[in-house]
């Protein structure tokens, strides 16, 4: 199908995008690497009359490390840079792993982390993992910028707290405690090409012998990417066994909230849960003791 018509604005700087957004109202959209946006209007979902395109606007694509703090992602930084970053591959391989392994290499070149969570399909592939590493999401509007935990980000299926007037800067993942690890997991129909049916993240931070901290996260399994915090509670402050990274694994499945649909049943969906969530705390334990 081709693309209804519509007017096309590329700003230079984040403050003529904003007026941009306020002066065009609910007609206009955002656009980032498009690859949900110019999807949605070939198959006439979305037919805005402005289209806002973020490409132009200098930095917005930056991704700095600073060892004292943080990863911050701006905006437009492309899924493809962010896998191959060398503080990210090193510091949050969580991340580099989930944003490698969702769609194809077309989509990643072109496609941005921001727009993955601006888009809020419950499946969302970056979303576990980040939550999962306390991420924040930074958010500039007509009164100025402000910080969400990504956990309190999303409000249903393509829907979160970003209002109308609003654009996503930038992602800040903080420094991973020392001993602590994150990891991610997916399953889907068609390996790497398919939205994941089920994915996984899970951080775990210890202290001496005990857990100290633990997040466990899941998508694709209820209206928005979810914490499981009974089966955190299962593990927090517990010397990690097998026996307890199962029964944390169980509890998670038992938490989430699956439909069926064409990627898989409900019921499959359940029993994936318990499968990743047991393979992603694993391995954030295993890094964890690494570090
Ligand atoms: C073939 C194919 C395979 C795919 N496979 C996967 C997959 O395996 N896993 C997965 O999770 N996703 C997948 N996707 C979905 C898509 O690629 C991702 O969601 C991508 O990260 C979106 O980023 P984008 O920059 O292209 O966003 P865009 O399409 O430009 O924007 C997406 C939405 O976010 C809004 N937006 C974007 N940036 C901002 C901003 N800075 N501030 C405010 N709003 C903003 C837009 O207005 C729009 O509503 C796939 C898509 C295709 C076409």
């Amino acid at each position: 199908m081709r693309l209804p018509k519509f007017e096309y604005f590329e700003p230079k700087t984040l403050e003529a995008a904003l007026s941009m957004l306020i002066e065009k109202g609910s007609d206009a959209c955002v656009l980032a690497g498009g690859t949900d946006v110019l999807v949605k209007m070939r198959n006439g979902r979305l037919m805005p009359k402005a289209v806002i395109g973020l490409q132009g606007i200098e930095g917005l694509n930056n991704i700095n490390f600073d060892p004292a703090k943080g990863l911050t992602i701006g905006a437009m930084a492309r899924i493809s840079d962010v896998v191959s970053h060398p503080d990210v591959m090193k510091r949050y391989p969580a991340l580099s792993h989930a944003a490698g392994v969702m769609a194809n290499v077309q989509v990643r070149n072109m496609g941005t982390i921001a727009g993955n969570l601006c888009n809020a399909a419950p499946s969302a592939e970056n979303a576990p993992p980040l939550m999962a590493m306390r991420a924040q999401v930074t958010i500039v509007g007509p009164t100025g910028a402000r910080h969400i935990p990504l956990d309190q980000f999303f409000r249903g299926p393509g829907l979160t707290k970003i209002e109308a007037s609003e654009i996503m800067a930038s992602i800040f993942v903080p420094l991973p405690a020392p001993r602590s690890g994150a990891s991610y997991k997916r399953i889907s129909a068609r390996c790497g090409v398919d939205i994941a049916a089920v994915c996984v993240g899970a951080m775990v931070a210890c202290t001496e012998e005990v857990c100290s901290e633990v997040r466990i996260v899941l998508g694709a399994v209820a209206p928005v990417p979810m914490r499981a915090p009974k089966a955190e509670g299962i593990i927090q402050g517990q010397k990690l066994t097998r026996d307890l990274v199962e029964k944390a694994a169980a509890q998670a499945a038992e938490e989430s909230k699956p439909i069926s649909d064409v990627r898989a049943t409900a019921d499959y969906r359940k029993k994936m849960v318990e499968v990743l969530t047991f393979r992603a705390l694993e391995q954030a334990y295993e890094r964890a003791m690494k570090l």
